[in-house]
């Protein structure tokens, strides 16, 4: 199975990504966790990174398409995968598009995790993240409705988009997401 998980920060992608990779066994690719990766090994490319990120503003589409493509290669995405923080504007949902058909190995679902603005600024205010001071919150919020927000259309239109309320404990969001991965099938 091949799934994306789409919603503004602090919608909870993370937190179901990890879940839904135990139960399914398969990996959890998040590309924020990929270009952090970056960033601690100091190489000069995590440096360049480390200034968008910090920001809150999008690293280039070229540093995050070549990283993710190389982990997407990696023999344990064969079994299927959870992207979570990828595609995050309309360039990359192209790209990734482009990619997973070179592969053979289409987006089966892509789950939209809604919840109301109050509960993502107090959750990302819990978190303790150089990039969650409350200024990078609000630009990243606003890159997200501005660049992020119209991919909902996007795989809407594609016929692949499932809503989620994602106003709830871990476990009712996971189990909102169960059940509606069963109606699917
Ligand atoms: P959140 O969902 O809370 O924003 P992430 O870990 O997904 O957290 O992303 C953190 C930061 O990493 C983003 O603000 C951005 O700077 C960078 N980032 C992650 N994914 C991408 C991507 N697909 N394209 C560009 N930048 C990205």
């Amino acid at each position: 199975m091949r799934l994306i998980l789409l919603g503004v920060p602090g919608a909870g992608k993370g937190e179901q990504a990890t879940r839904l990779s135990g139960k399914f066994s398969i990996p959890h690719v998040s590309t924020g966790d990929l270009l952090r990766r970056e960033m601690e090994e100091g190489t000069e490319v995590g440096r360049r990174i480390s200034e968008f990120v910090n920001r809150g503003e999008l690293v280039s589409d070229t540093v995050t398409q070549a990283i993710l493509e190389n982990r997407l290669r990696e023999t344990d995405c064969l079994a299927g995968f959870i992207l979570d923080g990828f595609p995050r504007n309309l360039s990359q949902a192209d790209f990734l598009q482009a990619a997973l058909e070179r592969m053979s190995a289409p987006v089966d679902v892509v789950l939209n995790i809604e919840v109301p603005d109050g509960t993502v600024i107090d959750r990302l205010a819990m978190r303790n993240r150089l990039d969650d001071a409350p200024e990078t919150i609000r630009h990243r919020l606003k890159v997200y409705r501005k660049v992020t927000a119209p991919l909902v259309d996007y795989y809407d239109r594609a016929g692949i988009l499932k809503r989620i309320d994602g106003d709830g404990s871990p476990e009712e969001v996971t189990q909102r997401i169960l059940t509606c991965l069963a109606r699917k099938a």
